[in-house]
């Protein structure tokens, strides 16, 4: 079912003592909205997050993995070892995993195929860069970035899928899509899925935003009607930003 989800990405940052601090002040925040809360420590702070949220709402969910089980893969982490240790929702695609460690549409496609192989979530990651929106690409360049990655999934899959559509150019630049190029990429997205796998799932399938969200422009953007939530960087690093934007709904 389509639910509201507010993912914070920690991306590269907080070690283990700041891991702490933060989840402790993410415990004393009052949610007032709906959403599903997740955040995404590094794969060192999994666990010791795992244990502090054991009994809390907040879901721990992993920033990336590896396509293989297990196996000579040196520096990697596989779907069972995330599992291993209770995490069953994974961030695939990040755009700065495409751009920093060559990730592609079809490497993204096996992650997707191991990920949902071992029943876990996935929170599947795309969007333009700027040179695309300048020549009126992006609708092409996002469509061929589910197509590749996602349409060779039984439409069941998707029960376990979130879109998440974050623009190259918004992220951790202060600059936001506006919430009408967010409503009109989502709504993009939607028929997009709607031609291939019908309006049942299409109109099931949580797409969340990405790109320079803050406790001041959540609202607005979430208020769109195809915009289920959002995947946010640099503000989910504070706990009373997160929790501004987590009770924007
Ligand atoms: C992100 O990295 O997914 C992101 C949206 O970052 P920021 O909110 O900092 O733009």
């Amino acid at each position: 079912m389509r639910k509201n989800i507010v993912a914070g990405n920690w991306k590269m940052n907080n070690g283990l003592s700041q891991t702490q601090a933060l989840i402790s002040d993410l415990k004393k925040q009052e949610q007032t909205s709906d959403a599903e809360v997740m955040i995404a420590p590094s794969y060192t702070n999994l666990w010791p997050a795992f244990e502090a949220l054991r009994k809390d709402t907040i879901e721990v969910v992993a920033q990336n993995m590896h396509f293989a089980e297990d196996g000579a893969y040196t520096g990697e982490v596989s779907a069972g070892m995330l599992k291993s240790i209770g995490v069953k929702t994974v961030i695939l695609g990040h755009s700065e995993r495409r751009a920093y460690f060559n990730e592609t549409d079809a490497s993204l496609a096996k992650k997707v195929d191991a990920a949902l192989a071992n029943n876990m979530r996935v929170i599947f990651c795309f969007g333009e860069e700027l040179a695309d929106r300048k020549v009126g690409n992006e609708e092409t360049v996002v469509e061929n970035q589910i197509k590749n990655a996602l349409f060779h999934l039984e439409a069941d899959a998707f029960k376990n899928i979130v879109l998440a559509y974050e623009p190259v150019w918004a992220i951790g630049t202060g600059e936001t899509a506006s919430p009408e190029q967010a409503q009109d990429m989502h709504a993009f997205i939607r028929s997009t899925l709607d031609a291939k796998y019908g309006a049942a799932i299409a109109e099931d399938v949580s797409i969340l935003y990405g790109g320079s969200v803050k406790p001041n422009n959540a609202k607005e953007i979430f208020s769109k009607p195809d915009v289920d939530g959002g995947l946010i960087g640099g503000a989910s690093l504070k706990a009373e930003d997160f929790f501004a934007i987590v009770n924007a709904f």
